[in-house]
């Protein structure tokens, strides 16, 4: 059922066969997701600034991979005890910094950006805009509401591999405000360029929406970002239509596993409360209505059977959604601490198979300006794996034409509401 493969461990074994050539941005990025990467002790006081405090998949090194097609942002393992045996060490180098594979000596130039001055910043109510809301690539990852509530201790029905219950509240404040997060989403577009800011929650037992709405409006109408929103599915799929009245602009639905005992096992307060159809009928309701490409279906890779998360990207972009796929990283403190983490070449895999589909089913990808998500490999990264064919080449070219026909329908989109301007600067809760 859940595979827990071996991995072969050693500090003189790297877990890295000998290749004949390096790596494309793309295969770097999976490769640095499944082994981690190491800091030696000189990098590591450089590079400290930019190490953000958010836990979770978040918690590694945020690393841009320049490429000739484009570049790729990518938060590499670097505390969990499996980076120990990864090949890939960060040095500094003549001002810059390599990522070196030193089991295969390739040496990979990377960028590494400081964390923005914003994030000590304090809001009006004195709270660190960084313990607000956190840059996870060139966007704004934002929770909201108390801790999710599978994680009440007496039922304790959380993902096992989650650590959210252990970070909310430590690593971020339990109750942001709306004016909080209103203050935290206009800094981090007017400073660091954001066009996105992405909601998320745990499960808030049925309150998930109401809870959520007034953050929505708010900042639709304050700030003018784009809005994405990823909590538990609701069964009335009217919900919905609030939203994108209110202007949301993407939905995720987290299903993690197609597997059933998967998700059975591993997500035990989905499974009780939800359902897995019933992040499959939210996932195709919000895309029927939004059209193809603006929501997601995200899923991890590593723990399931390869051919499940294979299927799954297929329910994914059945229904015109595009797949988040998240490589399995078992981080420290969850549940699933002491499972290995994938294998590069199944990882590939799974990736090679999520840009085929989004091909043959003509998903958009990245149309929506400067949205860089770190912690996942992004369909439109992953057309560094494409077959170089006439179809692939036919499909680049459409998501170019529609990202330059969408440019100004997406400027009209962002503009903040000015007829509310003065309100907005007012306290908002
Ligand atoms: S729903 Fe699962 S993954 Fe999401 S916060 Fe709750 S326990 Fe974690």
């Amino acid at each position: 059922m859940i595979s827990q493969h071996a991995s072969s461990r050693g500090p003189s074994s790297f877990n890295n066969p000998r290749q004949a050539a390096p790596l494309n941005p793309c295969e770097l990025e999976i490769d640095l997701f499944c082994k981690g990467l190491r800091i030696d002790k000189a990098t590591r006081q450089k590079v400290r600034q930019a190490q953000r405090t958010r836990a979770g998949l978040g918690s590694g090194l945020e690393l841009i991979i320049p490429g000739s097609f484009k570049d790729i942002w990518a938060n590499a393992p670097t505390e969990e005890e499996f980076v120990q045996h990864s090949p890939y060490l960060l040095r500094q180098k003549r001002g810059g910094f390599v990522v070196l594979d030193q089991a295969s000596d390739f040496r990979y130039p990377v960028r590494i950006e400081a964390v923005p001055d914003w994030y000590e910043r304090p809001t009006s109510r004195g709270v660190p805009m960084g313990q607000v809301g956190n840059l996870q690539g060139t966007y704004l990852g934002i929770y909201i509401g108390p801790v999710c509530r599978y994680w009440v201790e007496e039922t304790m029905l959380n993902c096992k591999f989650c650590t959210t219950g252990l970070n909310v509240g430590t690593n971020e404040i339990t109750k942001k405000s709306v004016n909080d997060v209103v203050e935290t989403c206009r800094t981090a577009r007017e400073e660091s360029g954001i066009t996105f800011v992405h909601f998320n929650s745990g499960f808030q037992e049925g309150r998930d929406f109401q809870m959520a709405r007034p953050f929505v409006e708010a900042v639709k109408r304050s700030t003018g970002l784009l809005v994405g929103l990823q909590l538990v599915p609701q069964r009335d799929l009217s919900l919905y239509d609030d939203m994108i009245d209110l202007g949301v602009d993407h939905f995720s639905f987290c299903f993690e596993f197609m597997n059933q005992d998967a998700f059975r096992e591993l997500c035990p307060g989905k499974e009780a409360t939800l359902g897995q159809e019933t992040f499959f009928q939210a996932m195709e309701y919000t895309s029927a209505k939004l059209g193809k490409g603006r929501v997601s279906g995200e899923i991890i890779a590593g723990v399931e059977p390869l051919e499940d998360t294979l299927r799954a990207i297929d329910r994914i972009t059945d229904c015109g959604a595009f797949p988040t796929v998240c490589i399995f990283r078992p981080l420290k403190g969850c549940a699933m601490e002491d499972y290995p983490p994938p294998r590069y070449v199944q990882m590939r895999q799974v990736f090679q198979y999520m840009i085929e589909s989004c091909i043959r089913k003509r998903i958009p990808i990245g149309i929506a300006p400067n949205i860089e998500v770190s912690l996942v490999v992004q369909p439109a990264d992953a057309l560094y794996l494409a077959p170089p064919t006439l179809s692939s080449a036919a499909y680049r070219l459409y998501n170019r034409v529609l990202k330059t026909a969408m440019r100004p329908v997406f400027r009209r989109r962002m503009q903040p509401r000015k007829e509310n301007d003065n309100e907005s600067r007012q306290p908002a809760n």
